[in-house]
């Protein structure tokens, strides 16, 4: 099923998610749910206080990502056991916040625990696009936005995109009529 990815400015966003005890049912069921909808959304992740799930829980696309792993991984209860001391600089998106692209500095190197979904503890090194993407959905569970970590400058030029998104001018469904209108088109050639 399809679900509502929630805007900026919904409370979800900021609130602190819980820590997963058992992969039940409802997991699973939240799990293929988030899937289906990041896929619709081709999102190279997708946390679930983004579906309005205070939940420590979040999916990674690998297909979009350039990495060893393929397919869509649930990446439960996460922690960043340590951050390497140099950082780089990128774009960042996200769609609670269509529309907001920023330059975002981060540890370059991470090293992260988590469990899978059959609940093995994986500890691993992420570098690059992964780690990236990994803090990225990572803040979402604390309740932090890539927004929040963009320079004064930036926040200024995203201001008034972020306002049209708080009064619904912008909605995360607009990006799903477009995919599903260049798919139409490239069909259609
Ligand atoms: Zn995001």
């Amino acid at each position: 099923m399809r679900l509502d990815v929630v805007p900026y400015g919904n409370p979800a966003l900021r609130r602190q998610s819980e820590n997963i005890k058992e992969i039940n049912e409802e997991i699973i069921t939240l799990i293929d749910d988030m899937a289906e909808t990041m896929s619709l959304y081709q999102g190279v992740g997708l946390a679930a206080p983004q579906v309005g799930r205070s939940k420590m829980l979040f999916l990674i696309n690998w297909d979009l990502i350039e990495h060893e792993k393929s397919g869509t991984q649930a990446i439960i209860n996460p922690r960043i056991l340590n951050a390497g001391e140099e950082t780089e600089k990128q774009d960042e998106g996200c769609l609670s916040l269509p529309d907001v692209w920023a330059p975002v500095r981060r540890p370059s190197v991470i090293r992260v625990e988590y469990m899978d979904v059959d609940g093995n503890l994986i500890t691993e090194e992420l570098r690059g696009m992964p780690s990236r993407v990994f803090q990225h959905e990572y803040d979402h569970l604390l309740g932090i936005l890539f927004i929040d970590r963009i320079s004064t400058h930036e926040r200024k030029n995203v201001k008034d995109i972020l306002r049209s998104i708080m009064d619904g001018e912008i909605t995360t469904s607009d990006e799903i009529e477009e995919i599903a209108q260049s798919e139409s088109e490239i069909r259609s050639d």
